[in-house]
This record gives C-alpha cells, sequence and structure tokens, in this order.
C-alpha cells in the first residue's frame, strides 16, 4: 500500500512494487534477490462487481513484476481469494489449486497456504474447474452464480487406488506402468515379452522404455512426482536395459542420444549424494551420465571431458573450500580454451558466489544449478535446440553480470568494529556465580563397533527428506497432502533397509572423544593440555557493527587469570566404515535408488552417533548433567547444557580446526576416518566438532571479519596470510 491506500488494481499493483523496488534498490542498495512482494491477493465471488477482476489483477501484476524485477520474488496469502466461500472447505480447495496453479505459470514464487488443503489441479473435475476459472478470470457476470448452483458436490481429495490390474495391460502399457510406478518385481519377465513382441531389443529401450521415462520426466516436470520415485524409475529402467544390453551388443550399441555429461565431486570434497541423484535424474532423461566419483582433481575432469567430447561439465561440492576449488576448475577450463559449458551445484555454492566469484574466471557459460530438480531443465536448455540456449544463457549472462554490478555499487559493509573493540566487548560470564563444569574423566576414550541399534533410536527423520527434496518436518510431511505419499513410501524403504544394516551389520559404527583440562587466553584462543603437552585451539570473533556482545566460543571457557580449572571436548564418529562393498554390490546391480538410500541413511547414522555420543558425554563421562532426561525431539531441538560446534560450521567456519582436532584424538588411527586436502572427511558419514559445557555456552554465526583479524589470526596459527586468507574467504 501507499499513502493512498491499497494496491488493489493491477496498474496500481505494479507502481507500488516498482516504487519500493527502486527505494530499496538503488537508493537503500539491497539486493533484488532478497525483496519479496506481496501483492495483495483480494477476495473474489463476493457479490460486488468491483471485486470481479481481484484475481486476474493479482495474476496479471505477477506476471508484470516478474518481467521488469526478475530476481524479485512474489508471494501472496492465497486463501483470502475464496474467502465468501467461507464454509464449503472442498470448494475452496478447489479454488486455491486452480488459483495458484494459475499464478505460478505468472511467476508467483511462493505463498501462503495451508498445505494440507490443496487438491492436484489435474484431479479438479472438468465442470467444476471450467466454472471456477470463470470466476478467477472474470469471464462471465454470473460466475458466482455458476459455481454455487454445482459446489455441494465437489469432491475434495483423489481417491486412491491400489490394484494388480495394470498386470492385465498389453505389454508396452505394462512396462510404461512399471516405470512410472518404480516396479522392479516384474521387469525382466515383462523386458523379456517386449523383446519376444518387438524382436527387437533396441527397439524395445526408444520404443515402450523411452516413452514410459518420457511420461516420468513429463511427471516430474509439472511437479506431480517427486525424487525418490524418478530414481525408483531409473532403476526399473536400468535394470531393463541390462537385460537387454547382451542382444544389443551382438548388433550395435546403445546411446543415450541427448548429450553426454561429466559429473563429479571436486578435489578435498567427499559428498556426493545430491550428485549421485542429479545423475540419475539426466541419466532418464537420456543424456549419457560419466561420473568421475569424488575427490576429483581439476585436470582429471577436464581431461575426461575432452576424452568424451562432454557436451556439459557439472561440479558438485558440499564444504566451503570446494568453492574455491569450483573457482580453479573454471580458470584452468579458460586456460585450455575450453567452451564446453559449466554447472555449478551443491550445498554452499550459490547464484551470488557463482555470479562473483567462478563465472568470471570462464568466458564461456557457467551456471549455477539450485537444485536436482532444475538439472533437467538446464541441459535441456543447453543442447536442445539452439533457439532455446542463446536465449537461456543469454539471460542467465546479464542477471550475473548484474549480481556483480550491484555489488560493486553497494557501500561495502565496514566492519566498523575492531578486534580490540571487539574483544573488550566479549561476551561476559560470571565465573564465581556460574563455575566451570568439573570433568569425571579425563583423557581418551574410543568405541570401536558401537551397537547401531541404540543410534536408530535417536535419528533425526527431518534432513532425511531433505535430502530427497520433500520438504517439510517429520512425522507429519508422512501424511502431508503434496508429497506425503511419497515420503511415505520412501521411509518404509528406509526403515526395511535400516533393518538390514543392523541386523546384517552392513556398517560399523566408532567413535573417539577426549575431554581436556582448559584455559581461555583470556581472548580468543583456548590452551588445552593433553599428556602433559600444551595445545592451542584458535577461534575467530565476532566484529558486528554495533558493540554489545562479539561472541567467540573461547568466551565460554574460564579465563586462565580466574585460576579456575575448566575443561574443553572433542569428538569425531563415523558410521561409513564398511559402505563401500555394499554399495558397489548396488551399483553392480544397477540400483542406484539403493545406493543413495544406504548413504543417505548412514548419514543420519552418523549424526544420530554423535547426537548419542554428546548425551553420554554430558550425562556419564563429563557427568555434569547427570539428572538430564530429554526424549529425542528435545535433543534434536537441543534442549541440553552445552553445544558441540564443528568446524566448517558458522560459530567456527574454519575447516583448518579440524586438523587439531585430529591430532588430539589420533583420530585416523583409532577409527579411520581420513581427512582430505579440502579438510573433509572421508568415509562421508562422518561428524567431528568440540564440546563445550557451559551452560550459557550457544552457536552463533560469526558473519563478516575484518583485516586486522584476519593478520591476527594468521599470526597466532602460525600461518601466512595468504593462507589464512583462503581459508577464511567465506567470511572476509
Ligand atoms: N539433528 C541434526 C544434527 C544436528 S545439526 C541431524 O541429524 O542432521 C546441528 C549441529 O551442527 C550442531 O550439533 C553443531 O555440531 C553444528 N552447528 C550448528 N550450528 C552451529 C554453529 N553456529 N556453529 C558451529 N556449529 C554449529
Amino acid at each position: 500500500f501507499d499513502e493512498t491506500g491499497q494496491a488493489d488494481t493491477k496498474q496500481r499493483k505494479i507502481e507500488i512494487c516498482r516504487r519500493s523496488y527502486d527505494v530499496l534498490v538503488n537508493k537503500v542498495g539491497f539486493l533484488p534477490e532478497d525483496i519479496i512482494f506481496d501483492p495483495n491477493i483480494f477476495a473474489i465471488g463476493t457479490g460486488l462487481s468491483e471485486h470481479n477482476n481481484y484475481g486476474v489483477d493479482f495474476i496479471e501484476a505477477t506476471r508484470v513484476i516478474k518481467q521488469e524485477m526478475p530476481l524479485c520474488h512474489v508471494s501472496g496469502g492465497v486463501s483470502n481469494i475464496s474467502f465468501s466461500f467461507r464454509g464449503n472447505n472442498p470448494l475452496r480447495e478447489s479454488i486455491h489449486s486452480v488459483f495458484l496453479y494459475h499464478a505460478i505459470k505468472a511467476g508467483m514464487d511462493m505463498g501462503i497456504v495451508n498445505p494440507g488443503m490443496l487438491t492436484l489441479y489435474d484431479d479438479i473435475d472438468l465442470k467444476v474447474c471450467e466454472r471456477i476459472e470463470d470466476l478467477l478470470f472474470n469471464r462471465r457476470e454470473d460466475a458466482t452464480e455458476r459455481l454455487m448452483e454445482i459446489a455441494s458436490g465437489i469432491e475434495g481429495k483423489k481417491q486412491k487406488q491400489a490394484d494388480n490390474k495394470w498386470r492385465k495391460l498389453p505389454i508396452q502399457e505394462r512396462l510404461s506402468y512399471a516405470l512410472v510406478h518404480g516396479i522392479t518385481e516384474f521387469i525382466d519377465q515383462d523386458t523379456e515379452d517386449a523383446y519376444k513382441d518387438l524382436n527387437d531389443p533396441l527397439g524395445v529401450i526408444e520404443g515402450p522404455l523411452m516413452n514410459g521415462m518420457n511420461q516420468v520426466g513429463d511427471l516430474f516436470g509439472d511437479g506431480k512426482m517427486f525424487l525418490p520415485q524418478v530414481v525408483k524409475s531409473a532403476r526399473v529402467m536400468k535394470k531393463a536395459v541390462a537385460w537387454l544390453l547382451p542382444l544389443i551388443e551382438a548388433q550395435k550399441g546403445h546411446k543415450s542420444d541427448n548429450g553426454t555429461i561429466i559429473m563429479a565431486t571436486v578435489k578435498g570434497d567427499v559428498h556426493d549424494i545430491g550428485k549421485n541423484i542429479v545423475g540419475v535424474v539426466l541419466g532418464c532423461n537420456n543424456y549419457n551420465i560419466i561420473d568421475l566419483g569424488v575427490m576429483v582433481p581439476a585436470n582429471k575432469i577436464l581431461d575426461a571431458a575432452v576424452e568424451h567430447n562432454a557436451d556439459i561439465i557439472g561440479l558438485s561440492g558440499l564444504i566451503t573450500p570446494s568453492l574455491d576449488e569450483m573457482c580453479d576448475v573454471a580458470a584452468e577450463m579458460e586456460k585450455r580454451g575450453m567452451t564446453t559449458p559449466l554447472l555449478i551445484g551443491g550445498a554452499t555454492t550459490s547464484r551470488t558466489h557463482t555470479a562473483l566469484k567462478i563465472e568470471p574466471n570462464y568466458q564461456s557459460d557457467t551456471i549455477w544449478v539450485k537444485d536436482a530438480s532444475r538439472a533437467v531443465g538446464v541441459a535441456q536448455n543447453l543442447l536442445g535446440s539452439k533457439d532455446l540456449k542463446q536465449p537461456f544463457v543469454d539471460k542467465i549472462k546479464k542477471e550475473y553480470a548484474d549480481i556483480r554490478e550491484r555489488r560493486l555499487k553497494r557501500p561495502s559493509k565496514k566492519v566498523t568494529l575492531a578486534i580490540r573493540d571487539a574483544r573488550a566487548d566479549k561476551f561476559q560470564i560470571d565465573w564465581v556465580e556460574s563455575p566451570p563444569m568439573p570433568a569425571e574423566f579425563t583423557g581418551i576414550k574410543v568405541f570401536n563397533d558401537y551397537p547401531l541399534e541404540k543410534l536408530v533410536e535417536v535419528i533425526d527423520w527431518t534432513p532425511f527428506f531433505q535430502t530427497w527434496e520433500l520438504h517439510g518436518r517429520y512425522p507429519a510431511i508422512l501424511t502431508d497432502e503434496v508429497v506425503g505419499e511419497s515420503a511415505s513410501e520412501l521411509y518404509k524403504d528406509a526403515l526395511e533397509m535400516l533393518e538390514k544394516i543392523v541386523t546384517e551389520k552392513w556398517l560399523t559404527a566408532r567413535a573417539v572423544f577426549g575431554i581436556f583440562s582448559a584455559n581461555s587466553d583470556g581472548n580468543d584462543d583456548v590452551e588445552l593440555t593433553h599428556k602433559g603437552k600444551k595445545h592451542t585451539l584458535h577461534n575467530l570473533r565476532q566484529q558486528k557493527q554495533k558493540a554489545g556482545n562479539n561472541l567467540c566460543l573461547t568466551d565460554f571457557i574460564a579465563p586462565k587469570e580466574t585460576g579456575l580449572n575448566d575443561h574443553i571436548g572433542a569428538f569425531a564418529v563415523t558410521t561409513g566404515i564398511g559402505i563401500e562393498s555394499k554399495i558397489k554390490e548396488f551399483e553392480d546391480n544397477h540400483d542406484d535408488y539403493s545406493s543413495i538410500l544406504l548413504k543417505a541413511l548412514a548419514d543420519r547414522l552418523a549424526e544420530a552417533f554423535a547426537e548419542h555420543l554428546h548425551k553420554l558425554v554430558r550425562t556419564q563421562y563429563w557427568g555434569y548433567a547427570n539428572d538430564e532426561n530429554l526424549d529425542n525431539n528435545q535433543l534434536i531441538n537441543e534442549k541440553y547444557q552445552g553445544i558441540r560446534p564443528a568446524p566448517g560450521y558458522p560459530a567456527c567456519p574454519d575447516h583448518t580446526q579440524k586438523e587439531l582436532l585430529f591430532k588430539l584424538l589420533d583420530v585416523e588411527n583409532k577409527i579411520g576416518i581420513q581427512l582430505t586436502e579440502g579438510y573433509a572427511m572421508y568415509p562421508a558419514s562422518s561428524v567431528s566438532g568440540f564440546y563445550y559445557s557451559h551452560p550459557q555456552s550457544q552457536y552463533f554465526v560469526l558473519g563478516k571479519i575484518g583485516e586486522d583479524q584476519l593478520q591476527d589470526y594468521a599470526k597466532r596459527k602460525g600461518v601466512d596470510i595468504q593462507a589464512a586468507r583462503k581459508i577464511l574467504a567465506p567470511n572476509l
């Protein structure tokens, strides 16, 4: 709204958003991608004719806003649209679905809506849909009355159909059905039948199998199918192709013909679940995927690209040091004069980082891919036809150039507080009132083969679903209207596999932890003693512009000068021992679904182990919380006393702290986790961190630090300034 009132018409909505944009972006220096406009959804069908166009006004305004200000987002409170139909929820659900269907097409990014109250657009009766659209698009005067006529009979939800009737379908349709539903049970027999029917193995692939996969691709593209289902479909496809392959080789090779894509997790990084999912999804769309695995040096990636005449190179990484490595790969591509499009993906990557740091190294196309569900669209745009590619890459180049330009123009957020002043403003603990927690045990303890069943109990399932791009909290996600079915099926498969992991001992869980006598030096270092030797843990301090508690983890340890004896702990756990052979077994059996599922579960068990071990330490070894009594939900919500900050996370973003941690606990020898050159832990299903026990210790975000702290930190650590600059790049 503005001085004259609410933004009601299309024109008013656009004007007000434009004006806000101008103020925010051009005057304040706010980033457009951080802006979410809510151009007001108002009720239709109210009986007042001046309200009839409100639906159209929102949708059309959204279209213009997204065209003029493509980096901004549009949101809206959806249920308002159907406010005048209060009391008829099934009808309201349908109106919301129809509204969202059209508004999303116009560019709406997000909305406030009860997710339990959405019907699939395709499931809405055609006649009802038409009458809703008459109303929404203001197509006839009597739209409200005509909708009310049929409103009472509207069905809210879709009927579920479970049967085996599909087995009676003709063979070609049977194959498609098996693919779309991810059923491997009959695939060998059906493939054989199809082969007998067509007498041409390649024909079976290019005919019924590809038809089925295209259907899968369309359903996924339309948001009607989700990643776990797609990965399961791919497994059906792979098994069918494997059955046919010996017959094809007798003729000539089958090749995936949409293009060849090289994929790799960059040097120093070991995480590959996301990359594997992307590979499977692209494979389903008939791209030829050459996956080089993890910890792949630039030269190997680029040599492979040349050797296979790759059409695209995709880089993946999870930890912050990988961001730097990706810049180096891009620079190396430029040096070699390559022109292959470069795709960037993974948890710490972002559009902004790609635009600012990676793309400038490489003349040809560099594109950030937000998540697995976008990969196919990007590949199609790049490799589909010339008419698609040029506008697509031009648009992205412009977007990235804009991001860089705005960054340059933006008044640099000066770190105003000098490190000296930040230290003077440290987090204050009254050590007399609230003394350190005495430790019942000091030294090091190893668990060589911890019972897995104890870890299963404390799994946090929510991140498991995120891995598969199913968003929502467990357990509510299992009954979610949109992804519930998919999530439940995935959960069932997960529990089945978990049972086998435990009873057949697929994985071995190992841990080492230590509790050491320690004091703070009064500033930012923790001095600790192990076996009579002194070690120093260097922490970083916030330098917020405003004074008022500039935190450093060291503040939670009693300073030497108090004369009090305090402690610090460290731990490393892994549940990845033994995973390799099982993964190989699955991959040999063309079963990516199980391979990815196992990796995702091993990650869950590692996090669960970290949680469980922390509890043992609090209640027994350090023993400061003997009477703690928290259920799993409370553990997940960190309701306990003390923290376990992990190097690489916001309070201590320096991954190289793991060097000291690994040395203190002798992690590699004791439990077999290795530290890569990028400070990732291998096996990937590993977690490590430090323990702080003081009741006031807390997580925080370090944020940007100044040149003064950088210099000081390098000196304290005894590394040269360039090395420190590289390590701390994300915070500078
Ligand atoms: N329940 C989650 C695991 C906890 S993630 C799961 O199963 O995946 C939370 C962990 O991240 C914390 O225990 C801590 O180790 C780390 N962490 C979170 N915020 C942090 C911060 N600001 N600084 C350092 N470490 C942090």
